[in-house]
């Protein structure tokens, strides 16, 4: 096995009763690697981040992280050891405030110096936050949650993030303020995971990009080197 593999996916099955979502894949992510996972509504890219969070049992297949088979491992203990996903629909505490929603990101942890810097440090990288620190999460704008799902997630110090959607829903002028945080949590050397309707900016900041079709990978390879495959620029990239 190669050393800096952080997840290796082999021949993975995922299946809701009969209906199988994930037929059998593939798929590799290295240290400091930005990967993306393309493909169209209901090609099982959602259904693949939950198996690898532990939120879905996969039928048959492995999933190794750092070297180690995550199954059988609860979706708490894999948080602990920084494997976290940050979910459509980004799940943040509505009824807490901005802060309260980054300590709750570090509650595994109990540096606390630490923590005070992490939380400064996130108010640097997301401004917006640091002017509603005290604000309650619920009232603020879809892309301030988002925003906030993200850096409450760097709170706990992931080694693997998993983004599901992270564009989703939002106006244009924040798609791309989100898209400039993912380089800057990538520039930092997180490996990441990015699920994206938005093909076109995800493969414009990942690394290595795959494609999702029906439950399997169709294709696999360098992300700019995708951006300019005729296949994908006419399937994903509207363009013919
Ligand atoms: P989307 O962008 O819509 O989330 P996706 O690529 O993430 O698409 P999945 O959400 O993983 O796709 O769905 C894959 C397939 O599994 C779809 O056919 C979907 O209808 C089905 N599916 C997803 N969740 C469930 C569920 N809870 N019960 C039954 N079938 C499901």
């Amino acid at each position: 096995t190669t050393p800096d593999l952080v997840l290796d996916i082999a021949g993975l099955q995922v299946a809701y009763g009969g209906i199988q979502a994930v037929k059998g894949i593939d798929l590799q992510i290295r240290k400091g690697e930005l990967v993306t996972l393309i493909g169209a509504n209901g090609a099982g890219k959602t259904t693949t981040l939950n198996a690898i969070a532990g939120s879905l049992t996969p039928l048959r297949g492995e999933i190794t992280y750092f070297g180690s088979p995550l199954k059988g491992r609860r979706t708490d203990q894999r948080v602990a050891d920084g494997l976290v996903m940050i979910p459509e629909g980004r799940g943040v505490f509505a009824r807490m405030t901005i802060i309260e929603n980054l300590q709750m990101g570090a509650y595994l942890r109990n540096d606390k110096a630490q923590i005070t810097r992490d939380v400064d440090r996130m108010f640097t990288l997301f401004p917006r936050l640091k002017e509603r620190a005290t604000q309650l999460a619920g009232t603020m704008s879809g892309g301030e949650q988002q925003m906030l799902a993200m850096a409450r997630a760097m709170m706990s110090q992931p080694k693997l993030l998993l983004l599901d959607e992270p564009s989703m829903g939002l106006a244009p002028i924040m798609v791309d303020k989100i898209f400039e945080v993912i380089r800057e949590i990538a520039a930092e050397g997180v490996t990441m995971l990015l699920v994206e309707q938005n093909a076109r900016l995800a493969l414009m900041a990942a690394d290595r990009g795959y494609v999702m079709e029906s439950g399997v990978i169709t294709m696999a390879g360098d992300a700019k080197g995708m951006l300019d495959d005729p296949k994908v620029r006419a399937a994903y990239l509207g363009e013919d």
